[in-house]
């Protein structure tokens, strides 16, 4: 299960910017994370929990969110860019296939909010 090393992953990354006094005030955790990123949010907050749990006790009350965005295609045709719906990779304006991805990849902190 590669969520939980992700996880771990998450933690020393927020050790790097934040100083102690600050990661013990940290009340939330917002991730994005695309559907090409190959993460599942059910799988990634049950492995926060199982991390927090066992090796990180200081975050027992921090909350991890997952901001779960689409993937985006612009079409090398026409220039649209376009939503993918169930893993079809066509332009909405023209029909063209495009596998020119501009979003989808993502899996990033994007917020920290501290208490
Ligand atoms: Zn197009």
């Amino acid at each position: 299960m590669h969520e939980i090393s992700l996880v771990r992953t998450i933690f020393r990354t927020l050790e790097e910017q934040f100083q102690p006094e600050e990661l013990a005030r940290i009340e939330s955790i917002q991730l994005k994370v695309g559907p090409l990123a190959n993460v599942d949010a059910i799988l990634l907050k049950n492995a926060f929990d199982a991390v927090v749990e066992q090796e990180e006790t200081r975050f027992s009350a921090t909350q991890l969110m997952v901001n779960e965005i689409p993937i985006l295609i612009e079409c090398t045709a026409c220039g649209q860019t376009s939503t993918v719906e169930n893993y079809r990779f066509v332009c909405a304006q023209c029909g063209l296939p495009s596998a020119n991805v501009v979003q989808g990849n993502e899996l990033l902190i994007e917020r920290v909010s501290l208490r």
